[in-house]
């Protein structure tokens, strides 16, 4: 089949690419010139593991093409999706101007029979208005070309998409008739043949489907952060208590991990958004109103606890905290809503430097931020941790779980850890000269034995 994807972001381009290499013919468009001439180059703009070498593939065996031109991408195209941004909109509402720009310019160009199918995550009712946004375009034209508008929300994580796009848990397809539900069945085929996992449904569940999925992630992530604080009060560690309730089949134990915080470009701004069209339609999700506020107040957590362990050691200004990881998550460049840049915030008022690193996002980073006064970038995370008071672990990249401590401790200044991520044992690294802190447990000094602290 003959594909077009509209938005060559995180979602466009790891959708163009896995349909390429099932065998579709796909034309990856984006309105942003550079994205296309990065990616005619062979270049790759995001950093998503797996995605470069089927992108080279596929464009050297014909499937896989880049434009900018929408006239050359939605001549042919039977199927055209929409993965442009749905971002937070001023109110909270997610903000369809993208999706509904994209969707008039579909139909300026549209030659034929075509499919629009939303990838986007967006609101009930989203597919309605794109259908009336198409039918007033082509009516400018006179032109008399039927269409369709499905909704198909995209489930795949960042970090991992390749592979969730390639054997997805299921895959949603929201339908207003039996002939466009047979064309997706057909377009998903290859991704089926171990076993069928479409789930075809009416538009409007499919759209909040979507919704639905990320704000309960979004709550375990809130409910286990907000029980971390009780565990820290009354003595309990939360990773314990993870495992204990985790290990029960019907909670299962996925998405438990206490932290500081959800970022990205997803759950925050989708729960608000399935907030404010509860909203509209007369209802309160109080119950998701409580995991924003959590999340909010969780990505402060970090700095709160650095400000606070400094309060009787002469405050941040003098001080130099290195943070390993910047991205919202490991194996990804993407910092949109990361806690990193919370704490960075928050450090740098205080008075303090702070020296950073992270794998793949030091650009995006670099660009993010308008004012780089107290900050110096590091090449790694033991140049951070150089002459530093103290380490800050923000993401969990895998090459942060077990450094060369001794060599970690000769070259700081001082000896705290603060670990955003639990990622560590705590009496552990107490064993190992650091004041640790973490998120959930009891906060373990370097001088632990002295203290008489008992080891569990
Ligand atoms: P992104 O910002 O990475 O990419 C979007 C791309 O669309 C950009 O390159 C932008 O230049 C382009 N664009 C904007 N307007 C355009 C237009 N009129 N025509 C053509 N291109 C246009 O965004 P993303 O992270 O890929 O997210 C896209 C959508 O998918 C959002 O609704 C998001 O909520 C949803 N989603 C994202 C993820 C994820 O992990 N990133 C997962 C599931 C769903």
């Amino acid at each position: 089949m003959k594909l077009t994807i509209i938005g060559t972001g995180y979602v466009g381009l790891v959708t163009g690419t896995c349909f390429a290499e099932m065998g579709h013919h796909v034309t990856c468009l984006d309105i942003n010139q550079e994205k296309i001439d990065t990616l005619k180059q062979g270049q790759i703009p995001i950093y998503e593991p797996g995605l470069e070498e089927i992108v080279k593939r596929n464009v050297s065996d014909g499937r896989l093409q880049f434009t900018s031109d929408y006239a050359e991408a939605v001549k042919d195209a039977l199927v055209c999706f929409l993965a442009v941004p749905t971002p937070e909109g001023e109110d909270g509402s997610a903000d369809l101007k993208y999706v509904l720009q994209a969707s008039r310019q579909v139909a300026e160009h549209m030659q034929d029979y075509t499919v629009i199918v939303d990838k986007s995550t967006v609101p009930v009712g989203t597919a309605r208005q794109v259908k009336t946004v198409i039918s007033e375009e082509l009516e400018k034209r006179s032109a008399n070309i039927e269409f369709d508008v499905v909704s198909n929300p995209e489930f795949l994580k960042e970090g991992n998409a390749v592979a969730d796009f390639m054997k997805p848990d299921r895959v949603v397809i929201g339908v207003d008739n039996v002939r466009v539900g047979a064309l997706m069945k057909e377009l998903y085929a290859p991704f089926m043949l171990n076993h069928e996992r479409l789930i075809i449904m009416d538009i409007f569940s499919a759209e909040m489907t979507k919704y639905a999925s990320n704000a309960m992630l979004a709550t375990r992530i809130s409910f286990m952060n907000d029980l971390s604080h009780i565990c820290e009060t009354v003595g309990a560690d939360i990773n314990k208590v993870r495992l204990g309730m985790g290990s029960d089949r019907r909670i299962g134990n996925l998405f438990l991990y206490p932290g500081i915080g959800y970022g990205g470009s997803c759950f925050p701004k989708d729960v608000k958004a399935l907030c404010k069209t509860a909203k509209k339609n007369g209802h309160s999700l109080s119950i998701l109103e409580a995991v924003d506020n959590v999340n909010n107040e969780q990505k402060k957590l970090l700095g709160n606890k650095i400000i606070s362990y400094y309060a009787d050691k002469g405050g941040l200004e003098d001080k130099t905290i290195a943070l390993w990881g910047l991205s919202f998550k490991p194996e990804t460049d993407d910092i949109r809503e990361a806690p990193a840049l919370v704490l960075i915030e928050q450090l740098r008022a205080e008075g303090a430097t702070v020296r950073l690193f992270d794998p793949v996002s030091m650009d995006n980073v670099k660009r993010s931020i308008a004012n780089h006064d107290n900050i110096e970038w590091c090449n790694d995370e033991m140049e951070a941790a150089e002459n530093s008071d103290a380490i800050a672990l923000v993401t969990e990249w895998r090459r942060f779980r077990f450094p060369d401590y001794t060599a970690l401790l000769n070259s700081m200044k001082g000896n705290a850890f603060f670990d955003g991520r639990n990622q560590h044992e705590p009496l552990d690294m107490a064993g190992r000269g650091f004041d640790y802190i973490s998120i959930g447990r009891r906060d373990v000094y370097a001088d632990t034995k002295q203290k008489g602290l008992a080891i569990i």
